[in-house]
């Protein structure tokens, strides 16, 4: 479909829902904040079951298959929705392993360093890796340092404002960088503005330079800790053991369900949310939240017998931690079917509750949709409807052009247990989590 074609359909539809329904728009997004408020209760147990009994749901495990099963039950036997299927996908199949890291001073003296391993990362096949730190903070200052022989600690601080999109290159990037350059390993100082003791992972990538080296993110403690150490005690060596490794790639399951539209079925109005998530937490956040909120979406619009104008179809998917794997498979086939999207609502912000929506490209509708919002949605808490540069590398958006929207979450804690040991269930807040499926559900029902 071409955007202009889109446009009119969203124009029509748009139309059709703000002056042809019987019950007022107005009244409609009561109804649904008030169901999310007081009547809703699987929400909340649904997303525990998932934190519960399926933690550590990487692409490839066990936890993974089960937790789609689990999902499967969920739409099939209790939403009924119209339709659900699988797609099989090739996705990396890696193992954390057992991993240790210690720091040996000049003294003789030794301590432990709270590490957990990158994901991808190569291990030391279970021996010990021993070598002096060569410590960066900035890319200009890997680039000058010589590194050959050394461990790098890349220990370039994420901050408040600089944020984790500034800081990531170290762990994304840094050990292919520092194994060219003839390092041993890698340590990455973690990506949170807090100082604790709980190591952040998340995917490293070899492909830049295709060397591999182990690559271990260590707490912010333990990274300041080792800075003021190295500026004592030059000399001091750090010991990696790590029996992680990457095995050979596996299939795993997108999961996809929807319930169909009733004036333009052909129509699709995507939710897509990863249900992979890493190996040292539950993934209450990032991204279990999110994989609830579409399946609670379609909850809702059953419950509160809303018959939507397009099919409403949500995407469980593979391997957005790595590869993106699940949705450039999703993709290829939405490609190869010739399938009609008006847009892609990608989930992946956590649970803090609803901020804003994000329009990734220059839609000629992003005024009304902005003018809508801020009339239905910013009583219940939205701020804004931010339109930013064109989303590269997103599969739908490349291959298909299909619009690519965002729900944004309440982030100011996201980035204190993305990733660590700390995304669990108990720190979901409830009323916050509910309320953005609310709003999620409200955007798609104005949308639709
Ligand atoms: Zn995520």
């Amino acid at each position: 479909m071409n955007n202009m074609k889109r446009d009119f359909l969203l124009i029509l539809t748009l139309f059709a829902t703000l002056s042809c329904t019987k019950v007022t728009p107005e009244k409609r997004i009561e109804t649904i904040y008030n169901y999310f408020d007081n009547e809703n209760t699987t929400a909340l147990s649904t997303l525990e079951t998932v934190s519960n009994n399926y933690p550590a749901r990487m692409s490839g495990s066990q936890n993974n298959s089960d937790a789609i099963d689990y999902f499967t039950l969920i739409l099939g036997n209790d939403i009924k929705v119209d339709n659900i299927w699988y797609q099989d996908v090739t996705v990396p199949h890696w193992l954390p392993g057992e991993n240790s890291v210690s720091c040996k001073l000049s003294d003789g003296t030794t301590h432990g360093i709270t590490a957990v391993p990158v994901g991808l990362s190569v291990g030391t096949d279970g021996n010990d890796l021993t070598a002096n730190i060569v410590e960066v903070t900035s890319r200009e200052a890997f680039d000058k340092a010589n590194v050959k022989g050394k461990i790098v600690l890349f220990n370039e601080p994420m901050t408040a404002e600089n944020g984790y999109g500034k800081a990531r290159w170290q762990r994304t990037q840094g050990a292919a960088l520092a194994g060219a350059k003839g390092a041993v390993a890698v340590l990455v100082r973690s990506m949170t503005t807090l100082t604790n003791d709980d190591p952040h992972t998340g995917s490293t990538r070899y492909d830049s330079t295709g060397v591999q080296i182990p690559a271990m993110a260590i707490s912010t403690q333990a990274a300041d800790k080792l800075s003021e150490e190295l500026k004592k005690d030059g000399r001091l060596k750090v010991t990696i053991n790590s029996t992680a490794k990457r095995l050979e790639d596996t299939i795993g399951r997108n999961l996809v369900a929807e319930i169909v539209g009733k004036k333009t079925p052909e129509h699709i109005i995507l939710l897509s949310a990863h249900l992979d998530s890493w190996f040292n937490s539950q993934g209450a956040q990032d991204n279990a939240a999110s994989c609830v909120t579409a399946v609670e979406v379609l909850r809702a619009f059953k419950k509160l017998k809303i018959k939507p104008n397009n099919t409403i179809r949500i995407l469980l998917y593979q391997d957005e931690e790595c590869f993106l794997s699940g949705m450039k498979e999703y993709a290829k086939i939405a490609k190869e079917k010739n399938e009609e999207y008006l847009f892609d609502l990608e989930m992946d912000s956590g649970a803090g509750g609803p901020k804003s929506f994000r329009l990734a490209e220059k839609d000629i509708f992003f005024p009304k949709i902005k003018e809508i919002t801020d009339q239905y949605l910013t009583p219940y808490g939205i701020e804004e409807i931010t339109q930013v540069e064109e989303r590269k590398g997103w599969p739908l958006s490349d291959s298909m052009k299909i619009p690519y929207y965002g729900y944004v979450s309440n982030t100011d804690h996201y980035f204190d247990i993305h990733h660590s040991s700390s995304d669990n269930f108990d720190k979901i807040d409830p009323a916050a989590f509910k309320k953005g499926i609310a709003t999620v559900t409200a955007f798609v029902y104005l949308m639709d």
